[in-house]
């Protein structure tokens, strides 16, 4: 960290600077300059208050040299994470990993029929939500425990891996007995006690970015969760809040070269919630697949004009068969591959 003086500071406002930052347990070094002088902080691990510095008199900025968040960058840890789910799938590899399903699990016949169709266009993980977070407290908010016992029944049934969310520190441990990944809405990116909950969990994370929060915040907030000692996360890119009407949100692909040059975590997109339209999920599932997403979460249900939640954005089935031929095609472009299921290139259902 550099502090940077005013032009005009003496050597006692600098001498202040370094006092400060010796009670709060650093050593600092006034570097002089031509116009002014900076004092550089030794040793900052990332816990410095900048905002403390910023009131002392007569400093002018705060520069941080380093990141403050340690354990999911790239200087932490060289090589990419790669999540390996218990049906053989590899996630931060060269294997692109389709996550489909439904919004919201809603009954056995809705989850298992989405399920069979989803696998047999090759995606790898089934997603749907038993706990749902909902804007309005009168929507429907999710089947619970039912919907949990259901997800389990369509993984025996296809194989598929599971991913579902947990919406508070209470209900995760019950959401982790089942799911193969736990998700962290984008609602509770920065809910720290639900992220050190998931930290302590043994099972990944799939963390998906507030709609408010920048890369900076969701990287932070995947610290959360490896400094408790999981190192398993998979960072979602699903939207950002935008000006512009046309879309729900505003699906922010950079965020895919900008984490893999920060993170060693794997970043999937999920255009289904970045652009709130069905169709625009399929040109933004492409582009993501071309900006280097290392998989996609997508809606999908048998009957989209029915659905419970999110109906305006999920894909039908043979939709969902067209965007998967067509991501195969640029994954192979890109030298990757869309990932399979262990046992699925054998063609048989896994039932
Ligand atoms: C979801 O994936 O079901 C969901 C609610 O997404 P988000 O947290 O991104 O809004
Ligand atoms: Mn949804």
């Amino acid at each position: 960290m550099l502090i940077v003086m005013e032009r005009h500071a003496s050597a006692e406002d600098v001498q202040r600077v370094i006092s400060v930052v010796g009670e709060m347990g650093y050593e600092a070094r006034p570097i002089p300059g031509h116009q002014r002088v900076a004092v550089g902080v030794v040793g900052n691990d990332g816990r410095l208050d900048a905002a403390r510095l910023l009131g002392i008199p007569k400093v002018l900025e705060v520069i941080h040299v380093s990141q403050p968040y340690k354990q999911v960058s790239r200087e932490w840890r060289e090589e990419p994470t790669v999540v390996a789910l218990p049906n053989g799938v590899e996630i931060g590899g060269t294997g692109v990993v389709v996550m489909a399903g439904p919004c919201a699990v809603e009954s056995a016949e809705q989850i298992l029929a989405t399920a069979e169709r989803v696998r047999a266009a090759g995606a790898s993980v089934l997603r749907g939500g038993a706990f749902k977070p909902r804007s309005s407290p009168y929507t429907f908010q999710g089947l619970g425990e039912e919907g949990l016992e259901l997800l389990a029944l369509a993984r025996e049934r296809t194989g598929l891996a599971i991913v579902t969310e947990a919406l508070d520190v209470e209900t995760l441990p019950l959401v982790a007995r089942v799911a193969d990944i736990v998700q962290i809405g984008a609602r509770n990116m920065q809910n720290y006690s639900l992220l050190k909950e998931a930290g302590r969990s043994s099972k990944p994370v799939l963390l998906k970015r507030g709609m408010a929060a920048t890369i900076h915040d969701l990287l932070l907030s995947a610290e959360y969760i490896l400094k408790e000692g999981n190192p398993s996360v998979i960072l979602c890119e699903r939207g950002v809040r935008s000006f512009d009407t046309q879309t729900r949100n505003l699906l922010d692909l950079t965020a895919v070269p900008v984490v893999h040059k920060l993170s060693h975590l794997p970043i999937i997109a999920d255009p289904s919630h970045g652009t709130g339209v069905r169709d625009k999920v399929r040109p933004m599932a492409r582009a993501a697949v071309a900006a280097g997403a290392d998989g996609l979460l997508i809606e999908v249900h048998v009957r989209p004009e029915e659905a419970l939640s999110d109906g305006a954005q999920s894909l039908d089935p043979g939709e969902f068969e067209r965007l998967m031929e067509e991501v195969d095609s640029i994954a192979r472009a890109m030298g990757r591959h869309v990932a399979a299921p262990a046992g699925a290139a054998l063609g048989g259902s896994g039932v």
